[in-house]
């Protein structure tokens, strides 16, 4: 019911660059290639995500904003080998419950969907024709919520938030062309062609990009992929260390020391160096089913990857002679 979704939103849509992850998620889920993201103030005010993936059959789209309707588990062996971002069914219907949303989608095949709710009752239902793939409008997150609403930091706080997980997606996702505008201003733009470097380099920077080396590894359960910035680039925080799962973003503390152990001396005290490292496994081994926001995950075999990675790191270095 209504209440339990504002519950559950609490959990999963926590401020406006939650709602933006969970949306992206479900496109990129839905096999995207393009995925437009327009915001005004930061997303507060408006979000508006679109896609061009699969879309929704339209007697599937009242069901997708029922909690824990997801199309994405059908059995209990699929809830341990996920291959999806998300799994929960939970996204929908809490963005929903905290919102004005409007969504049109199509899965091109038979007539679109275009629906509209108001913190999570639906106000309009129609069939549409529309394009393949889905548009959702998120306005005014949080207008029931007063509460939650007041815990919003300001504009370019927020923006910072929407902006670190836009970029986190960008690159988990290089095959997906993104694009993230603010009030009219493109604030990042990949090209979807696939490579990874293209991607930082919208991101850091070409001069910071250049100055990326490769790193591939494998051993017997694990293979590690990815660029280690140069020594001489180095930043005051982890923050631009990152790891990939999967195709998850991650954050775990002992793949960042594993990779700063790779670097050994060259690395000048309080200093981190800029590194993205995408690590594909057997779905088995690791438990993404943590927590709702999904950041943090469970590896087994945890030993054999840290010493992969720096070992991966330590022989990018020995390649490019430092
Ligand atoms: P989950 O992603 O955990 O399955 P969500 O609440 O995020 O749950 O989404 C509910 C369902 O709605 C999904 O399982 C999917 O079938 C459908 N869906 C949501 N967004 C999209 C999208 N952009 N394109 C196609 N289907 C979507
Ligand atoms: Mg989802």
């Amino acid at each position: 019911d209504e209440l339990s979704n504002k519950i559950a939103a609490g959990e999963v849509v926590e401020r406006p660059a939650s709602v933006v992850k969970e949306l992206v998620e479900n496109a990129i889920d839905a096999n995207s290639t393009v995925i437009e993201i327009e915001l005004e103030e930061a997303g507060l005010s408006k979000i508006r995500i679109l896609d061009n993936g699969d879309g929704i059959a339209s007697e599937d789209c009242l069901t997708a904003f029922k909690r824990h309707a997801t199309s994405k588990i059908k059995t209990e062996q699929d809830l341990f080998r996920i291959r999806t971002l998300g799994f929960r069914g939970e996204a929908l219907p809490s963005i929903a419950s905290v919102s004005m949303l409007e969504l049109k989608t199509s899965t091109g095949e038979e007539a679109g969907t275009h629906l509209k709710l108001r913190g999570g009752e639906i106000v309009h239902h129609e069939l549409t024709s529309s394009r393949k793939g889905t548009e959702l409008v998120i306005e005014n997150l949080f207008f029931n919520t007063p509460a939650r609403l007041k815990y919003m930091k300001t504009v370019n706080t927020e923006l910072g938030n929407v902006t670190d997980v836009v970029n986190r997606l960008a690159m988990s996702h290089p095959e997906v062309s993104i694009r993230l505008m603010h009030q009219g201003r493109q604030l990042l733009y990949t090209n979807g062609s696939g490579d990874v470097r293209q991607v930082l380099a919208a991101i850091y920077g070409m001069a910071v990009a250049k100055k990326m080396i490769p790193i591939n590894v494998q051993s017997l359960d694990y293979e590690v992929n990815g660029y280690v910035a140069l020594p001489e680039i180095t930043r005051a925080s982890r923050n631009y260390m990152s790891t990939i799962i999967n195709g998850r973003f991650v954050k775990n503390y002992g793949l960042l020391k594993a990779v700063q152990q790779g670097y050994h001396t060259l690395l000048p005290i309080g200093r981190f160096p800029i590194v993205f490292l995408t690590i594909t496994m057997d779905p088995l081994l690791v438990d993404v089913n943590v927590h709702p926001a999904k950041l943090e995950v469970r590896l087994s075999k945890e030993a054999e990857l840290f010493e992969l990675i720096e070992q991966g790191v330590k022989a990018a270095f020995k390649k490019q002679q430092l």
